[in-house]
């Protein structure tokens, strides 16, 4: 039998990164078992989320829908290519704050259309498909759908240490694109929260293509600021253990950090070792009560392999940088491989 649905969990660059070569080798015909056909549907962390001078900004599903939209720039890997920036710079004449989030001219009329839309009253899954309708339909058709995690407003913050914060406890609390942007995450996070994850509920068709799916990918995205908060939104790690799919992931860490990005801050600020083999066994087996049946690591994290095993996890060691979609869709092909080796071809 061959796999025709296929659900992914993702995140901002390494998601979507991730998903460009999976659609390459599922289109191409090169994942073992899987049809060409195959519906995709990616489900994208939220969490990221800002308002900023009064447009609602949705840093992960744009990078997503851009990049497989074909819309990116692929240099800076996110915003719109052939991006000017005079909007930006009329902001900072008027001496507006924040002067540290980039919004190009391009990806402002994106930021206009969503919340002129959600000012309207439709949900933030109604106005991503609409906007997918511009960006992945006439590239991919029908055959894969971007979804937000939730409808819900849910927001990452992290408190990092500060002599000169007003607050007694001498820590300051700041949006994660704050964190990320202004201080390229280069002082440590002590802790991250995400403001109303607990209360927030699944958009909708999210649940569904977890349970429907016949195979479900992490990527190789942040597992605590977006793999984390997708599988925080109430029912959706549920959905993930009790899926009739398998389940397989991609390690973020390679050769004990981070390619890009700062999962490795994220991870130790909630107490995770960064490693392939740590961040395996946070998400855990399904077995066991975590959501994996697979994980795999690049080829110089092989010595993680027997912990993984013994972990409860099928482990498998290849190469797991993105360096192009031929590259990124053999990983997927090996991801595929590694939990569902009876799909024929
Ligand atoms: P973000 O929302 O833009 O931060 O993107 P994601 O959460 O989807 O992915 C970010 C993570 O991707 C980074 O923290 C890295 O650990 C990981 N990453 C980026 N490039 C690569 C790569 O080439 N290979 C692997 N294995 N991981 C990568
Ligand atoms: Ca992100």
């Amino acid at each position: 039998m061959q796999i025709s649905r296929i659900t992914v969990l993702s995140g901002g660059m390494g998601g979507a990164r991730f998903l460009q070569g999976l659609l390459h080798g599922v289109r191409g015909g090169t994942l073992p078992g899987v049809s060409p056909d195959a519906q995709v549907t990616v489900v994208a962390n939220t969490a990221d989320d800002i308002w900023v001078h009064g447009l609602k900004v949705c840093p992960d599903l744009d990078t997503v829908m851009y990049t497989l939209g074909d819309g990116i720039d692929p240099e800076r890997g996110w915003g719109r290519r052939e991006e000017t920036w005079s909007v930006r710079t009329e902001l900072a004449e008027y001496g507006v704050e924040p002067t540290w989030f980039g919004l190009g001219d391009r990806d402002v009329a994106t930021h206009l259309v969503r919340t002129q839309m959600l000012e309207a009253g439709y949900p933030l899954s109604a106005v991503t498909e609409a906007l997918c309708r511009r960006w992945l339909s006439p590239v991919h058709g029908e055959g894969l759908r971007l979804l937000p995690m939730t409808d819900d407003r849910v927001e990452t913050h992290v408190a990092v240490a500060d002599a000169d914060a007003d607050e007694p406890s001498g820590r300051r609390v700041m949006h994660f694109q704050e964190y990320w942007i202004r201080l390229r995450a280069s002082v440590p996070a002590e802790t991250v929260v995400m403001i109303g994850l607990d209360r927030s509920t699944p958009a909708p068709g999210v649940l569904e293509a977890i349970r429907d799916a016949e195979l479900v990918v992490l990527p190789p995205s942040n597992p605590v600021v977006s793999v984390g908060t997708i599988l925080g939104v109430p029912g959706l790690r549920a959905a993930v253990r009790d899926t009739a799919a398998r389940v397989v992931g991609l390690s973020p860490i390679v050769g004990g950090t981070h390619v890009r990005g700062m999962a490795e801050q994220m991870l130790t600020s909630i107490g995770v070792e960064v490693s392939a083999a740590g961040v395996g066994r946070h998400y855990g087996a399904r077995s066991r009560g975590g959501v994996l049946d697979g994980w795999l690591v690049d080829t110089r994290d092989e010595d993680a392999l027997p912990a993984l095993r013994d972990a409860g996890l099928e482990a498998a060691a290849v190469p797991l940088m993105m360096t192009d979609p031929d590259a990124t869709a053999a990983m997927a092909a090996a991801a595929v491989s590694l939990v569902a080796p009876g799909a024929t071809a």
